[in-house]
Protein backbone atom coordinates (compact mmCIF):
# COMPACT_ATOMS: atom_id res chain seq x y z
CA UNK A 1 0.00 0.00 0.00
CA UNK A 2 1.12 3.85 -1.17
CA UNK A 3 1.21 5.11 1.98
CA UNK A 4 0.95 9.28 1.71
CA UNK A 5 2.78 11.69 3.65
CA UNK A 6 0.95 15.33 5.06
CA UNK A 7 2.04 17.13 2.22
CA UNK A 8 1.90 14.55 -0.95
CA UNK A 9 -2.00 14.10 0.87
CA UNK A 10 -2.17 18.16 1.04
CA UNK A 11 -1.34 18.34 -2.44
CA UNK A 12 -4.02 15.41 -3.81
CA UNK A 13 -6.85 17.19 -1.67
CA UNK A 14 -5.63 20.57 -3.63
CA UNK A 15 -5.80 18.80 -6.84
CA UNK A 16 -9.16 17.37 -6.10
CA UNK A 17 -10.71 20.49 -4.81
CA UNK A 18 -9.12 22.33 -8.10
CA UNK A 19 -10.22 19.74 -10.63
CA UNK A 20 -13.70 19.42 -9.09
CA UNK A 21 -14.17 23.45 -9.74
CA UNK A 22 -12.68 23.39 -12.45
CA UNK A 23 -15.70 20.97 -13.62
CA UNK A 24 -18.25 22.78 -11.83
CA UNK A 25 -16.83 26.18 -13.92
CA UNK A 26 -16.91 24.21 -17.45
CA UNK A 27 -20.50 23.08 -16.44
CA UNK A 28 -21.75 26.59 -16.00
CA UNK A 29 -23.67 27.79 -19.15
CA UNK A 30 -21.82 30.79 -20.15
CA UNK A 31 -18.16 30.60 -20.09
CA UNK A 32 -16.92 32.83 -22.29
CA UNK A 33 -15.35 34.22 -19.01
CA UNK A 34 -11.96 34.80 -18.00
CA UNK A 35 -10.73 34.85 -14.15
CA UNK A 36 -8.21 37.35 -13.62
CA UNK A 37 -5.19 36.19 -11.75
CA UNK A 38 -4.40 37.28 -7.75
CA UNK A 39 -0.95 38.06 -8.24
CA UNK A 40 -0.33 41.62 -7.03
CA UNK A 41 -2.79 41.38 -4.11
CA UNK A 42 -1.17 41.91 -0.83
CA UNK A 43 -0.08 39.23 1.36
CA UNK A 44 -1.79 41.00 4.01
CA UNK A 45 -5.33 40.93 2.31
CA UNK A 46 -7.97 38.75 3.71
CA UNK A 47 -11.37 37.35 2.55
CA UNK A 48 -13.43 36.93 5.15
CA UNK A 49 -16.97 35.02 4.76
CA UNK A 50 -20.03 34.47 6.58
CA UNK A 51 -22.70 31.66 6.15
CA UNK A 52 -25.97 33.32 7.58
CA UNK A 53 -27.30 32.10 10.62
CA UNK A 54 -26.12 28.17 11.94
CA UNK A 55 -27.05 26.20 15.30
CA UNK A 56 -30.53 27.26 17.10
CA UNK A 57 -31.43 29.63 14.12
CA UNK A 58 -31.87 28.47 10.76
CA UNK A 59 -32.99 31.45 8.67
CA UNK A 60 -35.44 31.08 6.25
CA UNK A 61 -36.40 27.80 4.99
CA UNK A 62 -37.96 26.26 1.67
CA UNK A 63 -41.60 25.06 1.37
CA UNK A 64 -40.40 21.55 2.60
CA UNK A 65 -38.20 22.61 5.81
CA UNK A 66 -34.99 23.02 4.34
CA UNK A 67 -33.35 26.05 5.79
CA UNK A 68 -30.79 28.24 4.41
CA UNK A 69 -27.93 27.90 7.17
CA UNK A 70 -27.40 24.42 5.87
CA UNK A 71 -26.99 26.06 1.88
CA UNK A 72 -25.09 29.07 2.82
CA UNK A 73 -22.74 26.88 5.05
CA UNK A 74 -22.47 24.72 1.66
CA UNK A 75 -21.40 27.92 -0.35
CA UNK A 76 -19.14 29.06 2.08
CA UNK A 77 -17.28 25.81 2.39
CA UNK A 78 -16.89 25.51 -1.18
CA UNK A 79 -15.83 29.09 -1.79
CA UNK A 80 -13.53 28.89 1.29
CA UNK A 81 -11.90 26.20 -0.26
CA UNK A 82 -12.02 27.57 -3.62
CA UNK A 83 -10.35 30.77 -2.31
CA UNK A 84 -7.46 29.12 -0.62
CA UNK A 85 -6.57 26.48 -3.79
CA UNK A 86 -5.87 30.46 -5.34
CA UNK A 87 -3.56 31.51 -2.99
CA UNK A 88 -6.16 34.14 -1.09
CA UNK A 89 -5.82 34.04 2.76
CA UNK A 90 -9.53 32.81 4.23
CA UNK A 91 -11.42 33.56 7.44
CA UNK A 92 -14.99 32.38 7.91
CA UNK A 93 -17.39 33.14 10.46
CA UNK A 94 -18.42 29.30 10.94
CA UNK A 95 -17.47 26.10 9.17
CA UNK A 96 -20.15 23.94 10.58
CA UNK A 97 -23.76 24.30 11.85
CA UNK A 98 -23.35 26.59 15.09
CA UNK A 99 -24.60 29.64 16.22
CA UNK A 100 -21.41 31.46 17.51
CA UNK A 101 -22.42 33.27 20.85
CA UNK A 102 -20.27 33.62 23.61
CA UNK A 103 -20.08 30.26 26.06
CA UNK A 104 -22.53 30.95 29.05
CA UNK A 105 -25.02 33.97 27.40
CA UNK A 106 -28.44 32.55 28.10
CA UNK A 107 -32.15 32.89 26.12
CA UNK A 108 -32.24 33.34 22.67
CA UNK A 109 -32.55 36.79 21.97
CA UNK A 110 -28.76 37.18 23.75
CA UNK A 111 -27.43 34.18 22.24
CA UNK A 112 -28.37 36.06 18.94
CA UNK A 113 -27.13 39.13 19.69
CA UNK A 114 -23.53 37.58 20.86
CA UNK A 115 -23.64 35.40 17.86
CA UNK A 116 -23.71 38.68 15.85
CA UNK A 117 -21.47 40.64 18.16
CA UNK A 118 -18.51 37.95 16.50
CA UNK A 119 -19.67 37.58 13.38
CA UNK A 120 -18.73 41.57 13.26
CA UNK A 121 -15.15 41.13 14.97
CA UNK A 122 -14.48 38.50 12.68
CA UNK A 123 -15.33 40.84 9.68
CA UNK A 124 -13.04 43.71 10.99
CA UNK A 125 -10.37 41.42 12.72
CA UNK A 126 -8.09 41.86 9.54
CA UNK A 127 -7.29 45.83 8.55
CA UNK A 128 -7.24 44.76 4.94
CA UNK A 129 -10.28 42.21 4.00
CA UNK A 130 -13.37 41.76 1.88
CA UNK A 131 -15.97 40.55 3.62
CA UNK A 132 -19.00 38.57 2.29
CA UNK A 133 -22.40 37.61 3.69
CA UNK A 134 -24.11 34.22 2.37
CA UNK A 135 -27.91 34.36 2.27
CA UNK A 136 -31.15 32.39 1.18
CA UNK A 137 -34.04 34.98 0.18
CA UNK A 138 -37.74 34.50 0.85
CA UNK A 139 -40.75 36.47 0.03
CA UNK A 140 -44.58 35.59 1.12
CA UNK A 141 -45.34 35.17 -2.88
CA UNK A 142 -43.23 32.08 -4.61
CA UNK A 143 -43.02 33.67 -7.95
CA UNK A 144 -40.16 35.92 -7.00
CA UNK A 145 -36.68 34.40 -7.67
CA UNK A 146 -33.10 35.53 -8.92
CA UNK A 147 -29.71 36.84 -6.56
CA UNK A 148 -29.94 40.14 -5.08
CA UNK A 149 -27.18 41.96 -3.31
CA UNK A 150 -26.90 44.16 -0.47
CA UNK A 151 -24.75 46.60 0.82
CA UNK A 152 -24.24 49.95 3.09
CA UNK A 153 -23.17 53.43 1.82
CA UNK A 154 -20.48 53.37 5.09
CA UNK A 155 -17.83 52.50 3.02
CA UNK A 156 -17.46 53.91 -0.87
CA UNK A 157 -16.31 50.55 -2.01
CA UNK A 158 -19.67 48.37 -1.15
CA UNK A 159 -21.39 49.18 -4.29
CA UNK A 160 -18.92 48.82 -6.84
CA UNK A 161 -18.67 45.28 -5.11
CA UNK A 162 -22.71 44.20 -4.89
CA UNK A 163 -22.38 45.59 -8.61
CA UNK A 164 -20.08 43.37 -9.64
CA UNK A 165 -21.51 40.39 -7.86
CA UNK A 166 -25.07 41.03 -8.84
CA UNK A 167 -23.51 41.12 -12.90
CA UNK A 168 -21.95 38.07 -11.96
CA UNK A 169 -25.10 36.28 -10.95
CA UNK A 170 -26.79 37.43 -13.73
CA UNK A 171 -23.61 36.08 -15.93
CA UNK A 172 -22.59 32.70 -14.89
CA UNK A 173 -26.19 31.57 -13.48
CA UNK A 174 -29.61 34.16 -13.86
CA UNK A 175 -29.23 35.64 -17.44
CA UNK A 176 -33.41 36.45 -16.51
CA UNK A 177 -32.35 37.90 -13.47
CA UNK A 178 -33.37 42.25 -13.48
CA UNK A 179 -33.04 42.48 -10.28
CA UNK A 180 -31.22 45.64 -8.46
CA UNK A 181 -28.50 45.41 -6.02
CA UNK A 182 -29.89 47.24 -2.80
CA UNK A 183 -28.72 50.07 -0.25
CA UNK A 184 -29.76 49.29 3.22
CA UNK A 185 -29.11 51.29 6.49
CA UNK A 186 -28.49 49.42 10.37
CA UNK A 187 -30.96 46.84 9.73
CA UNK A 188 -27.82 45.13 8.16
CA UNK A 189 -25.85 44.60 11.14
CA UNK A 190 -22.81 42.87 9.51
CA UNK A 191 -22.73 45.71 6.40
CA UNK A 192 -23.33 48.77 8.23
CA UNK A 193 -20.82 48.15 11.36
CA UNK A 194 -18.24 46.32 9.27
CA UNK A 195 -15.09 48.63 8.46
CA UNK A 196 -14.11 46.07 5.92
CA UNK A 197 -16.10 46.35 1.88
CA UNK A 198 -18.82 44.51 2.50
CA UNK A 199 -21.43 42.95 0.76
CA UNK A 200 -24.31 40.52 1.91
CA UNK A 201 -25.29 38.10 -0.72
CA UNK A 202 -28.97 36.73 -1.04
CA UNK A 203 -27.96 33.77 -3.82
CA UNK A 204 -31.93 32.98 -4.23
CA UNK A 205 -35.30 32.40 -3.03
CA UNK A 206 -35.92 29.21 -0.95
CA UNK A 207 -39.93 30.40 -1.42
CA UNK A 208 -39.47 29.88 -5.34
CA UNK A 209 -39.99 26.08 -5.17
CA UNK A 210 -37.69 25.87 -8.91
CA UNK A 211 -35.25 28.14 -7.18
CA UNK A 212 -35.57 26.11 -3.63
CA UNK A 213 -34.71 22.57 -5.57
CA UNK A 214 -31.82 23.96 -7.31
CA UNK A 215 -30.55 25.98 -4.08
CA UNK A 216 -30.19 22.46 -2.08
CA UNK A 217 -28.35 21.11 -4.98
CA UNK A 218 -24.40 20.46 -4.40
CA UNK A 219 -23.98 21.30 -7.86
CA UNK A 220 -25.54 24.84 -7.48
CA UNK A 221 -24.27 25.53 -4.35
CA UNK A 222 -21.11 25.23 -6.02
CA UNK A 223 -21.76 27.00 -9.15
CA UNK A 224 -22.89 29.60 -6.39
CA UNK A 225 -19.24 29.67 -4.95
CA UNK A 226 -17.71 30.21 -8.12
CA UNK A 227 -19.82 32.57 -9.09
CA UNK A 228 -18.90 34.58 -6.56
CA UNK A 229 -15.49 33.79 -6.46
CA UNK A 230 -15.25 35.32 -10.04
CA UNK A 231 -17.11 38.58 -8.22
CA UNK A 232 -14.02 38.72 -5.86
CA UNK A 233 -11.22 38.05 -8.64
CA UNK A 234 -12.71 41.08 -10.53
CA UNK A 235 -13.22 43.28 -7.86
CA UNK A 236 -9.63 42.75 -6.97
CA UNK A 237 -8.45 43.36 -10.75
CA UNK A 238 -10.37 46.55 -10.35
CA UNK A 239 -8.90 47.67 -7.73
CA UNK A 240 -4.96 46.81 -8.81
CA UNK A 241 -6.30 48.95 -12.44
CA UNK A 242 -7.47 51.72 -10.35
CA UNK A 243 -4.56 51.69 -8.48
CA UNK A 244 -1.95 51.56 -10.73
CA UNK A 245 -3.81 54.47 -13.09
CA UNK A 246 -3.58 56.57 -10.23
CA UNK A 247 0.37 56.01 -9.28
ZN1 LIG B 1 -30.56 34.72 6.02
Amino acid sequence: MIKFGNKARTACLVLVIAFSFLVVYYTIANVNVSVPTIGGVSDDFWIVIDAGHGGMDGGCSSADGVPEKGINLNILLNLRDLCRVFGYNVDVTRDSDVSIHDKGVKGIANQKRSDMDNRLAIFNRHSNALCLSVHQNKFTDPKYSGAQMFYSDNNPKNEGIARIMQQKFVEYLQPENTREIKLCGKELFLCYYCKNPTVMIECGFLSNPDEAAKLKTEEYQKQIAFTIFSGINEYLQQEMNSANTVS
